[in-house]
């Protein structure tokens, strides 16, 4: 039987509870458990696939290609493990499954109610995380605010959990917020009070307590917290403010949070936590002061988490290479091409990530050329590819009419960019293989890749002589599918553009290999 851990949030929101959730994931899984991690979401949307990048952030794809949140790919990459289709669970996924069942007659007539039934499917949902990846503990973050009216069958689903799963198998920890009032000089500990007591009503006792604060917290803030809530002071965490988030971990494991836990769930015999490598990486990281500038190019800028993975695998390569990233945002939309051109000129590097439909594409293809005959590394990542495919084809072999099947207009078989073979919305894990003597391969030191992807387009064939006999090569293929994966210019210090998605899977103790050879290119580039 799998453990459960349940995170809920109280005060407010974007506390970090996920991060702190993550973190005792990283504990839990160097004390030698297999941990897997899942994130309920109050929204009605089915999935974030369809919603807006500049509301919602990045859509963050599993290795078995489902569209999820983007706060999986913070758990991936503390945790480093894949995380499942099961991982993401929206309040319009469960309502969508329960009514599918009531019109496919599967409740026998039964008035279909939100208890039993829906908190049934969430239930159902947590089985199945733990099933599918064989957790011994699965960390389930609560997303919201306790009090949220959408959150409520959430509540009530893990509320339920342990009645069925048992007190020895299920720990709650309620994260919240304890503001310090500048002109009181003083932290305040009420709100966490009134959060607790809200929690307490819909039946839920925590277990633990992490505060959340600017500064550590002093004992006796914590004994009136414990006074109030009947949670003893050894079940009150805290974690505070740090520079860089993956030191949240060594905080917790300080506090030994994880012996907490164990004791709870009676695990014993467990091995000592090891984490030299995160403690290594972070001392690293306070010790690096260079900097390479990178310019990501795209229409999404005005909320960077829409490109989250990509600037934290940025991070990660630079780490790496003891630099740190300096970003230069260019909006690709609302801009002329002397302004792009202008913005380009002292970057190190060109980084244009995915992307979606013909508006501000003219700024990403403007970019893409001055990358490539200014000769500063570029890197092109799915959407960035096709449009490298679609600048060389305009500019280098004078084809004015190519575009993109996903642009409106683009008729008479000038579709370089087409529908891929079956139409379909390609998502998750393929294999790439590399051609013999390219940079890419060079890059890997191998011969294939496995990489997640997300689109609908592709390169297409018919043009692929023409482009190899102009100096951009055919470098990586899909050979299973027959599609086009990897472009890249042979005279050109780095300018390699893939179909895949690599910020997916780069992890900050694992950099990935091709950002860290893009790093490297812009290091190289440095004026
Ligand atoms: N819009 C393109 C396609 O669907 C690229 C998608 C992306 O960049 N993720 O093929």
């Amino acid at each position: 039987m799998a453990k459960y851990i349940f995170v809920t949030g109280g005060v407010v929101s974007s506390l970090g509870k996920g991060i702190v959730a993550a973190s005792i994931g990283v504990l839990l899984k160097s004390r030698g458990l297999k941990v897997t991690m899942q994130k309920f979401d109050p929204y009605i949307n089915v999935d974030p696939g369809l919603m807006s990048p500049l509301q919602h952030g990045e859509v963050f794809v599993t290795k078995d290609g489902a569209e999820t949140d983007l706060d999986l790919g913070h758990y991936e990459r503390f945790i480093d493990e894949n995380l499942t289709k099961y991982s993401s669970v929206s309040s319009g996924r469960v309502y969508k499954a329960v009514i599918d069942n009531e019109r496919q007659g599967r409740y026998m007539g039964k008035t279909v109610q939100v208890i039993p039934h829906i908190t049934d499917e969430i239930k159902r949902l947590l089985k199945k995380a733990a099933a599918n990846t064989k957790a011994d503990v699965v960390i389930v973050e609560v997303g919201g605010t306790v009090g949220d009216i959408e959150s409520l069958p959430f509540l009530e689903a893990i509320r339920q959990a342990r009645r069925e799963f048992g007190e020895e198998n299920t720990f709650y920890i309620h994260a919240t917020l304890v503001p310090y009032l500048k002109a009181a000089g003083e932290l305040k500990t009420k709100p966490t009070q009134h959060s607790v007591k809200e929690l307490k009503s819909l039946g839920i006792q925590p277990d633990m307590l992490v505060l959340r604060s600017e500064e550590p917290i002093e004992q006796e803030n914590i004994d009136k917290i414990s006074l109030f809530t009947d949670i003893n002071p050894e079940a009150i965490f805290q974690s505070y403010d740090v520079p860089i988030i993956y030191e949240i971990i060594l905080n917790l494991k300080k506090q030994k949070i994880d012996e907490l836990i164990l004791n709870h769930f009676k695990i014993e015999n467990t091995k000592e936590a090891n984490l030299s490598r995160w403690e290594g990486l972070i001392k690293q990281i306070k010790e690096t002061k260079d900097k390479v500038k990178v310019a990501i190019v795209g229409k999404y800028v005005s909320l960077h988490d829409a490109y989250i993975s990509v600037i934290e695998s940025l991070k990660h390569a630079g780490w790496a290479e003891n630099k740190l990233i300096e970003l230069v945002w260019v909006d690709s939309e609302k801009t002329t091409k002397e302004q792009i051109q202008n913005k380009l000129k002292d970057v190190d590097g060109i980084l244009i990530p995915g992307g979606f439909g013909q508006r501000g594409i003219d700024g990403k293809i403007w970019a893409l050329e001055y990358g490539r005959i200014s000769k500063i590394p570029t890197l092109g990542i799915c959407f960035g590819m096709q449009l490298a495919a679609i600048e060389f084809a305009k500019n280098v072999l004078g084809l004015k009419q190519v575009c993109s099947d996903e642009f409106e207009k683009c008729y008479n078989d000038n579709n370089i960019i087409r529908k891929n073979y079956n139409n379909r919305f390609k998502l998750g894990e393929y294999v790439t293989y590399f051609k013999e003597d390219s940079k890419i391969r060079e890059v890997y030191d191998q011969s294939q890749t496995r990489e997640r992807h997300r689109h609908r387009y592709e390169f297409n064939h018919k043009y692929i002589d023409r482009f190899e006999q102009n100096g951009m090569m055919i470098t990586g293929y899909n050979r299973q599918i027959k599609a086009v994966d990897v472009l890249e210019l042979v005279d050109h210090p780095w300018y390699i553009h893939v179909q895949y998605h690599p910020e997916y899977i780069s992890r900050p103790l694992k950099p990935h290999p091709l950002f860290r050879g893009f790093i490297k290119a812009c290091v190289k580039n440095q004026k």
